[in-house]
């Protein structure tokens, strides 16, 4: 796989520290699962995130802080998982993706929201919106801005748009100023986790069309 889009330092940065709503949070564990070139940044976002505390002033610990530790120390690493257990019913998907689907691709509910354009909502807790998004081949997705940030990772396909060709494990990163029209641009379908802090904006009559339905 030849990646070429990935992450800003921010999002790594928001991820490393925990900040990320649940979907984001999900979708770069997914791109670091198949993008070694992020999980080397991550290492390195990791030490200057321990850097930093390292400089915080001195605090008052709980009584019990070092047993703490000792018993955090017994647990098993949470070692980032690069390989998918073949008992997935979607195993040609990142893991932390595949964990969450218990049926394939095709037998999953998938809503259609449009000519070529279905979604299927994964109803993550917390706030922001997580959802696959399924499009046909030549079709293009209504032009829109987002309200606050939006990552898009392609699993399956590629489209094109103002910023550039996505292909399978590219990201777009994008904050609210960005406005954009992907467009699915070979004769495979398209299939893409975008994950937002905020809900959609479609402009244009069509995108004003089909808001009542893709919105959350
Ligand atoms: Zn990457």
């Amino acid at each position: 796989m030849k990646i070429s889009h990935h992450f800003d330092d921010a999002t790594l940065m928001a991820y490393s520290a925990g900040t990320l709503p649940q979907g984001m949070a999900l979708l770069v564990a997914c791109h670091l699962h198949w993008c070694p070139h992020c999980r080397e940044r991550m290492h390195a976002t990791d030490a200057v995130g321990g850097a930093l505390l390292e400089q915080l002033p001195p605090s008052h610990l709980q009584t019990d802080a070092f047993e703490q530790l000792l018993a955090r120390l017994d647990e098993p690493e949470h070692e980032l998982c690069t390989s998918v257990p073949e008992a997935y019913a979607n195993p040609e998907l990142p893991a932390p993706l595949a964990q969450l689907l218990d049926k394939p691709l095709d037998e999953l509910p998938w809503k259609r929201i449009g000519y070529g354009v279905k979604q299927l909502d994964l109803h993550l807790d917390g706030p922001g919106a997580a959802r696959l998004l399924r499009i046909s081949p030549g079709i293009s997705v209504p032009h829109h801005t987002h309200g606050g940030n939006e990552l898009t990772l392609i699993l399956k396909g590629s489209y094109n748009d103002e910023l550039g060709r996505f292909c399978q494990g590219d990201v777009a990163d994008l904050d609210g100023e960005v406005s954009h029209q992907p467009l699915v641009d070979t004769d495979e379908e398209c299939i893409c986790l975008i994950a937002t802090d905020a809900p959609l904006k479609f402009s244009g009559l069509v995108g004003r069309l089909v808001q009542p339905f893709i919105g959350l």
